[in-house]
Protein backbone atom coordinates (compact mmCIF):
# COMPACT_ATOMS: atom_id res chain seq x y z
CA UNK A 1 0.00 0.00 0.00
CA UNK A 2 1.07 3.63 -0.62
CA UNK A 3 0.11 7.18 -0.40
CA UNK A 4 -1.57 9.27 -2.98
CA UNK A 5 -3.84 12.24 -3.25
CA UNK A 6 -6.59 11.12 -4.77
CA UNK A 7 -9.59 13.70 -5.82
CA UNK A 8 -13.44 11.77 -6.08
CA UNK A 9 -16.36 13.10 -7.38
CA UNK A 10 -19.49 13.97 -5.57
CA UNK A 11 -22.20 12.81 -7.97
CA UNK A 12 -24.71 14.94 -6.10
CA UNK A 13 -23.32 18.05 -6.57
CA UNK A 14 -20.79 17.05 -9.29
CA UNK A 15 -17.70 18.64 -7.33
CA UNK A 16 -14.62 17.38 -6.87
CA UNK A 17 -12.19 17.54 -3.77
CA UNK A 18 -9.12 15.94 -2.66
CA UNK A 19 -7.86 13.65 0.19
CA UNK A 20 -4.64 11.80 0.74
CA UNK A 21 -5.50 8.17 0.54
CA UNK A 22 -4.26 4.57 0.60
CA UNK A 23 -3.81 2.44 -2.96
CA UNK A 24 -2.19 -0.25 -3.80
CA UNK A 25 0.08 -0.92 -6.70
CA UNK A 26 -3.12 -2.72 -8.68
CA UNK A 27 -5.11 0.37 -8.61
CA UNK A 28 -2.78 1.82 -10.55
CA UNK A 29 -3.68 2.59 -14.49
CA UNK A 30 -1.44 0.77 -16.90
CA UNK A 31 1.75 1.35 -17.62
CA UNK A 32 5.34 0.00 -19.23
CA UNK A 33 7.58 1.61 -16.03
CA UNK A 34 6.52 1.42 -12.55
CA UNK A 35 7.73 4.35 -10.93
CA UNK A 36 9.04 5.00 -6.84
CA UNK A 37 7.79 8.52 -7.01
CA UNK A 38 10.36 11.15 -4.63
CA UNK A 39 9.25 14.45 -5.71
CA UNK A 40 6.65 16.28 -7.38
CA UNK A 41 5.58 20.32 -7.46
CA UNK A 42 2.87 22.77 -8.39
CA UNK A 43 2.56 24.29 -11.33
CA UNK A 44 -0.72 26.31 -12.53
CA UNK A 45 -2.22 23.44 -14.22
CA UNK A 46 -2.18 21.23 -11.51
CA UNK A 47 -4.10 23.97 -9.64
CA UNK A 48 -6.34 23.61 -12.62
CA UNK A 49 -6.81 19.89 -11.91
CA UNK A 50 -6.98 19.67 -7.89
CA UNK A 51 -10.15 22.52 -8.27
CA UNK A 52 -13.84 21.37 -8.47
CA UNK A 53 -14.15 20.94 -11.88
CA UNK A 54 -10.93 19.63 -13.11
CA UNK A 55 -10.54 23.06 -14.99
CA UNK A 56 -11.50 21.06 -17.72
CA UNK A 57 -8.38 19.03 -17.88
CA UNK A 58 -9.98 16.19 -16.28
CA UNK A 59 -11.74 13.23 -17.69
CA UNK A 60 -12.66 11.00 -15.07
CA UNK A 61 -12.59 10.14 -11.42
CA UNK A 62 -11.00 9.17 -9.03
CA UNK A 63 -8.24 11.27 -10.18
CA UNK A 64 -4.35 11.38 -8.89
CA UNK A 65 -3.03 14.52 -10.20
CA UNK A 66 0.25 15.56 -10.54
CA UNK A 67 2.09 16.98 -13.84
CA UNK A 68 5.35 16.28 -12.61
CA UNK A 69 7.31 13.72 -11.20
CA UNK A 70 10.62 12.53 -10.65
CA UNK A 71 11.53 9.28 -9.01
CA UNK A 72 13.52 5.83 -9.31
CA UNK A 73 12.50 2.97 -11.53
CA UNK A 74 10.91 -0.21 -9.79
CA UNK A 75 9.88 -2.43 -12.90
CA UNK A 76 9.72 -1.81 -16.78
CA UNK A 77 8.87 -3.91 -19.44
CA UNK A 78 10.46 -1.55 -21.59
CA UNK A 79 14.17 -1.99 -22.36
CA UNK A 80 15.21 1.54 -22.44
CA UNK A 81 14.54 1.86 -18.49
CA UNK A 82 15.46 -0.54 -15.72
CA UNK A 83 15.48 -0.88 -11.96
CA UNK A 84 17.40 1.65 -10.16
CA UNK A 85 17.31 4.15 -12.97
CA UNK A 86 16.48 7.69 -12.06
CA UNK A 87 13.84 9.55 -14.13
CA UNK A 88 11.46 12.45 -14.66
CA UNK A 89 8.19 12.97 -15.99
CA UNK A 90 6.75 16.72 -17.69
CA UNK A 91 3.86 16.75 -19.69
CA UNK A 92 2.10 14.11 -22.16
CA UNK A 93 -1.13 15.11 -19.94
CA UNK A 94 0.10 13.19 -16.96
CA UNK A 95 -2.17 14.57 -13.64
CA UNK A 96 -4.55 15.61 -16.38
CA UNK A 97 -5.83 12.54 -18.37
CA UNK A 98 -3.84 10.52 -17.26
CA UNK A 99 -3.12 9.90 -13.33
CA UNK A 100 0.21 11.80 -12.30
CA UNK A 101 2.77 12.16 -9.81
CA UNK A 102 0.96 13.11 -6.32
CA UNK A 103 1.36 9.86 -5.40
CA UNK A 104 4.39 7.30 -3.68
CA UNK A 105 4.02 4.99 -6.70
CA UNK A 106 3.08 5.78 -10.52
CA UNK A 107 2.57 3.64 -13.92
CA UNK A 108 4.24 5.73 -17.05
CA UNK A 109 4.77 4.60 -20.50
CA UNK A 110 8.33 4.93 -21.47
CA UNK A 111 8.16 7.48 -24.01
CA UNK A 112 6.94 10.07 -21.28
CA UNK A 113 10.14 9.47 -19.54
CA UNK A 114 13.41 11.76 -19.61
CA UNK A 115 16.60 10.01 -17.61
CA UNK A 116 17.63 12.07 -15.12
CA UNK A 117 20.18 14.10 -16.52
CA UNK A 118 23.78 14.59 -14.83
CA UNK A 119 24.02 17.26 -12.57
CA UNK A 120 21.02 17.31 -11.51
CA UNK A 121 19.17 15.25 -8.57
CA UNK A 122 15.11 14.20 -7.95
CA UNK A 123 14.70 16.77 -6.04
CA UNK A 124 16.14 19.38 -7.91
CA UNK A 125 14.44 18.03 -10.93
CA UNK A 126 11.11 18.65 -9.38
CA UNK A 127 12.25 22.34 -8.15
CA UNK A 128 12.91 22.76 -11.87
CA UNK A 129 9.51 20.90 -13.08
CA UNK A 130 7.58 22.08 -15.90
CA UNK A 131 7.68 25.33 -14.93
CA UNK A 132 11.57 25.84 -15.40
CA UNK A 133 11.94 23.27 -18.32
CA UNK A 134 9.31 25.22 -20.30
CA UNK A 135 11.48 28.68 -19.56
CA UNK A 136 14.61 26.87 -20.71
CA UNK A 137 12.94 26.26 -24.12
CA UNK A 138 11.83 29.56 -24.27
CA UNK A 139 15.01 30.84 -23.80
CA UNK A 140 16.36 27.69 -26.31
CA UNK A 141 13.81 28.96 -28.58
CA UNK A 142 15.10 32.95 -28.62
CA UNK A 143 18.70 31.92 -28.72
CA UNK A 144 17.65 29.95 -31.93
CA UNK A 145 16.26 33.66 -33.29
CA UNK A 146 19.60 34.91 -32.76
CA UNK A 147 19.25 36.32 -28.89
CA UNK A 148 22.95 37.14 -27.52
CA UNK A 149 23.85 38.53 -24.37
CA UNK A 150 24.54 42.65 -25.11
CA UNK A 151 21.54 43.53 -27.72
CA UNK A 152 19.56 44.69 -24.71
CA UNK A 153 17.72 44.03 -22.25
CA UNK A 154 15.02 40.78 -21.46
CA UNK A 155 11.90 41.64 -20.42
CA UNK A 156 10.50 38.09 -18.23
CA UNK A 157 6.40 38.62 -17.30
CA UNK A 158 5.04 36.82 -14.50
CA UNK A 159 8.47 37.07 -13.05
CA UNK A 160 7.88 35.67 -9.41
CA UNK A 161 6.20 33.00 -10.58
CA UNK A 162 7.62 29.34 -11.39
CA UNK A 163 8.60 30.03 -15.39
CA UNK A 164 9.66 33.55 -14.40
CA UNK A 165 11.67 33.18 -11.43
CA UNK A 166 13.38 30.14 -13.91
CA UNK A 167 13.80 31.77 -16.81
CA UNK A 168 14.96 35.14 -14.99
CA UNK A 169 17.66 33.00 -12.98
CA UNK A 170 18.60 31.34 -16.10
CA UNK A 171 19.21 34.22 -18.63
CA UNK A 172 20.94 36.27 -15.82
CA UNK A 173 23.72 33.16 -15.61
CA UNK A 174 24.14 33.06 -19.42
CA UNK A 175 25.24 36.98 -19.12
CA UNK A 176 21.61 38.73 -20.26
CA UNK A 177 20.39 42.09 -18.55
CA UNK A 178 16.90 40.97 -16.79
CA UNK A 179 13.91 43.30 -16.80
CA UNK A 180 11.75 41.34 -14.46
CA UNK A 181 7.73 42.19 -14.42
CA UNK A 182 6.02 41.80 -11.58
CA UNK A 183 2.96 42.70 -10.14
CA UNK A 184 3.99 41.79 -6.60
CA UNK A 185 6.54 44.79 -5.03
CA UNK A 186 7.69 42.76 -2.16
CA UNK A 187 9.22 40.44 -4.61
CA UNK A 188 11.56 42.75 -6.33
CA UNK A 189 14.59 42.05 -3.65
CA UNK A 190 14.01 38.38 -4.61
CA UNK A 191 14.00 38.75 -8.27
CA UNK A 192 16.89 40.57 -8.01
CA UNK A 193 18.76 37.94 -6.21
CA UNK A 194 18.23 35.84 -8.92
CA UNK A 195 20.36 38.41 -11.53
CA UNK A 196 17.06 40.44 -12.34
CA UNK A 197 18.83 44.23 -13.44
CA UNK A 198 15.66 46.20 -13.61
CA UNK A 199 11.82 45.63 -11.98
CA UNK A 200 8.89 46.76 -13.93
CA UNK A 201 5.98 47.00 -12.39
CA UNK A 202 3.30 45.41 -14.06
CA UNK A 203 0.89 48.48 -13.82
CA UNK A 204 3.34 49.74 -16.40
CA UNK A 205 2.37 47.22 -19.18
CA UNK A 206 -1.17 46.30 -18.08
CA UNK A 207 -2.47 49.49 -19.76
CA UNK A 208 -3.50 49.23 -23.13
CA UNK A 209 -1.92 52.16 -25.36
CA UNK A 210 -3.27 53.15 -28.74
CA UNK A 211 -0.04 53.60 -30.39
CA UNK A 212 1.19 50.06 -31.37
CA UNK A 213 4.18 51.23 -31.39
CA UNK A 214 6.29 52.79 -28.79
CA UNK A 215 10.00 52.94 -28.20
CA UNK A 216 12.24 49.69 -28.48
CA UNK A 217 13.23 48.53 -25.43
CA UNK A 218 13.15 45.14 -25.27
CA UNK A 219 16.08 42.20 -27.43
CA UNK A 220 13.83 39.45 -26.34
CA UNK A 221 10.88 38.06 -23.85
CA UNK A 222 9.93 35.33 -22.47
CA UNK A 223 5.95 35.78 -21.78
CA UNK A 224 4.00 33.90 -19.03
CA UNK A 225 1.08 36.34 -18.83
CA UNK A 226 -0.52 36.69 -22.15
CA UNK A 227 -3.82 39.32 -23.25
CA UNK A 228 -2.86 42.78 -23.01
CA UNK A 229 0.70 42.97 -21.54
CA UNK A 230 1.85 40.73 -24.27
CA UNK A 231 0.03 42.96 -26.76
CA UNK A 232 1.38 45.70 -25.60
CA UNK A 233 5.09 44.46 -25.42
CA UNK A 234 5.07 43.32 -28.73
CA UNK A 235 5.34 47.36 -29.60
CA UNK A 236 8.06 47.50 -27.54
CA UNK A 237 10.51 44.77 -28.83
CA UNK A 238 13.82 46.02 -30.79
CA UNK A 239 13.76 45.80 -34.64
CA UNK A 240 13.91 41.89 -35.03
CA UNK A 241 13.19 40.96 -31.60
CA UNK A 242 11.38 37.88 -30.74
CA UNK A 243 8.88 36.95 -27.79
CA UNK A 244 8.61 33.41 -26.61
CA UNK A 245 4.78 33.46 -25.82
CA UNK A 246 4.51 30.54 -22.74
CA UNK A 247 2.07 31.46 -20.88
CA UNK A 248 -1.78 32.82 -20.34
CA UNK A 249 -1.45 34.27 -15.79
CA UNK A 250 -3.08 37.22 -17.24
CA UNK A 251 -5.40 35.64 -20.10
CA UNK A 252 -5.95 33.98 -23.12
CA UNK A 253 -6.91 36.91 -25.71
CA UNK A 254 -4.19 39.12 -27.31
CA UNK A 255 -5.75 42.42 -28.60
CA UNK A 256 -2.60 43.06 -30.70
CA UNK A 257 -1.62 45.01 -33.92
CA UNK A 258 0.20 43.34 -36.45
CA UNK A 259 2.06 46.36 -37.16
CA UNK A 260 5.25 45.35 -35.07
CA UNK A 261 5.54 42.12 -37.20
CA UNK A 262 5.21 44.37 -40.26
CA UNK A 263 7.28 47.06 -39.31
CA UNK A 264 10.18 45.76 -36.92
CA UNK A 265 10.11 42.12 -37.74
CA UNK A 266 8.97 41.22 -34.46
CA UNK A 267 8.64 37.54 -33.65
CA UNK A 268 6.18 35.88 -32.07
CA UNK A 269 7.04 31.92 -31.03
CA UNK A 270 5.17 29.71 -29.60
CA UNK A 271 6.54 27.37 -26.88
CA UNK A 272 4.99 24.33 -25.87
CA UNK A 273 6.49 21.94 -23.35
CA UNK A 274 3.57 18.67 -23.09
CA UNK A 275 3.66 17.29 -26.10
CA UNK A 276 7.48 18.73 -26.92
CA UNK A 277 9.61 16.13 -29.06
CA UNK A 278 11.79 13.43 -27.10
CA UNK A 279 15.42 15.06 -28.47
CA UNK A 280 14.57 18.34 -27.69
CA UNK A 281 13.60 17.50 -24.05
CA UNK A 282 16.96 15.85 -23.44
CA UNK A 283 18.37 18.91 -24.92
CA UNK A 284 16.70 21.34 -22.55
CA UNK A 285 17.04 19.10 -20.25
CA UNK A 286 20.85 19.05 -20.76
CA UNK A 287 20.86 22.45 -20.95
CA UNK A 288 18.89 23.11 -17.18
CA UNK A 289 21.58 20.98 -15.65
CA UNK A 290 24.70 23.63 -17.01
CA UNK A 291 22.70 26.73 -17.43
CA UNK A 292 20.35 27.05 -13.99
CA UNK A 293 22.88 28.18 -10.95
CA UNK A 294 21.71 25.72 -8.44
CA UNK A 295 21.91 28.11 -5.36
CA UNK A 296 19.55 30.14 -7.42
CA UNK A 297 17.22 27.14 -7.45
CA UNK A 298 17.37 26.74 -4.04
CA UNK A 299 16.35 30.02 -2.98
CA UNK A 300 12.80 30.07 -5.18
CA UNK A 301 11.88 26.36 -3.47
CA UNK A 302 8.67 26.04 -0.69
CA UNK A 303 8.88 22.55 0.37
CA UNK A 304 5.82 20.80 1.20
CA UNK A 305 3.76 17.20 1.72
CA UNK A 306 0.86 15.44 -0.59
CA UNK A 307 -1.54 16.98 2.34
CA UNK A 308 -0.15 20.77 1.43
CA UNK A 309 -1.31 20.08 -2.01
CA UNK A 310 -4.81 21.53 -2.02
CA UNK A 311 -4.00 24.83 -0.68
CA UNK A 312 -1.23 25.73 -2.94
CA UNK A 313 -3.42 24.45 -5.69
CA UNK A 314 -5.91 27.30 -4.78
CA UNK A 315 -3.11 29.62 -4.11
CA UNK A 316 -1.72 28.87 -7.13
CA UNK A 317 -4.51 29.96 -9.28
CA UNK A 318 -4.90 33.23 -7.02
CA UNK A 319 -1.38 33.68 -8.72
CA UNK A 320 -0.10 33.86 -4.88
CA UNK A 321 1.81 31.25 -4.99
CA UNK A 322 6.34 31.99 -5.36
CA UNK A 323 8.96 30.82 -6.93
CA UNK A 324 8.64 26.82 -7.21
CA UNK A 325 6.95 24.19 -4.76
CA UNK A 326 8.91 20.89 -4.29
CA UNK A 327 6.66 18.30 -2.65
CA UNK A 328 8.21 15.59 -1.02
CA UNK A 329 5.25 12.61 -1.86
CA UNK A 330 7.22 11.08 0.98
CA UNK A 331 7.18 12.97 4.33
P1 LIG B 1 2.69 30.95 -11.60
O1 LIG B 1 1.32 31.13 -11.05
O2 LIG B 1 3.77 30.44 -10.73
O3 LIG B 1 3.20 32.33 -12.23
C1 LIG B 1 2.38 33.19 -12.97
C2 LIG B 1 2.77 34.63 -12.62
O4 LIG B 1 2.09 35.52 -13.51
C3 LIG B 1 2.34 35.05 -11.22
O5 LIG B 1 3.23 34.66 -10.24
C4 LIG B 1 2.29 36.56 -11.40
O6 LIG B 1 3.63 37.03 -11.33
C5 LIG B 1 1.82 36.74 -12.83
N1 LIG B 1 0.38 37.00 -12.93
C6 LIG B 1 -0.62 36.30 -12.36
N2 LIG B 1 -1.81 36.82 -12.68
C7 LIG B 1 -1.54 37.90 -13.46
C8 LIG B 1 -2.35 38.87 -14.11
N3 LIG B 1 -3.68 38.85 -14.01
N4 LIG B 1 -1.76 39.84 -14.84
C9 LIG B 1 -0.40 39.88 -14.96
N5 LIG B 1 0.42 38.98 -14.36
C10 LIG B 1 -0.14 38.01 -13.63
O7 LIG B 1 2.53 30.01 -12.88
P2 LIG B 1 3.68 29.33 -13.75
O8 LIG B 1 4.87 30.20 -13.74
O9 LIG B 1 3.81 27.91 -13.38
O10 LIG B 1 3.01 29.39 -15.20
C11 LIG B 1 2.88 30.65 -15.85
C12 LIG B 1 1.98 30.48 -17.06
O11 LIG B 1 2.62 29.64 -18.01
C13 LIG B 1 0.62 29.85 -16.77
O12 LIG B 1 -0.35 30.48 -17.56
C14 LIG B 1 0.82 28.40 -17.19
O13 LIG B 1 -0.39 27.80 -17.55
C15 LIG B 1 1.74 28.58 -18.37
N6 LIG B 1 2.57 27.43 -18.67
C16 LIG B 1 2.66 27.04 -19.97
C17 LIG B 1 3.46 26.00 -20.32
C18 LIG B 1 3.61 25.65 -21.76
O14 LIG B 1 3.95 24.49 -22.07
N7 LIG B 1 3.41 26.58 -22.64
C19 LIG B 1 4.18 25.20 -19.31
C20 LIG B 1 4.11 25.77 -17.97
C21 LIG B 1 3.28 26.82 -17.67
P3 LIG B 1 4.00 38.34 -10.49
O15 LIG B 1 3.42 38.13 -9.14
O16 LIG B 1 5.48 38.41 -10.54
O17 LIG B 1 3.32 39.47 -11.23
Amino acid sequence: MFNALVMDKDEDSGLASASVKQLSVGDLPHGEVTIAVEYSTVNYKDGLCMSQKGGGLVRSYPHVPGVDYSGTVEASSDDRYKPGDKVVLTGWRVGEAHWGGYSQKANALADWLVPLPEGLDTRQAMAVGTAGFTAMLAVMALEDQGMQPGHGPVLVTGAAGGVGSVATAILANLGYEVAAVTGRPEAGEYLKSLGATTIVPREDLNETVKRPLESESWAGCIDAVGGEMLARVLGQMKYGASVAAVGLAGGAGLPASVIPFLLRGVNLLGIDSVMQPYDNRVRAWQRVATDLPMDKLEAMVHPATLSDLPQLGADILKGQVKGRVVVDVNA
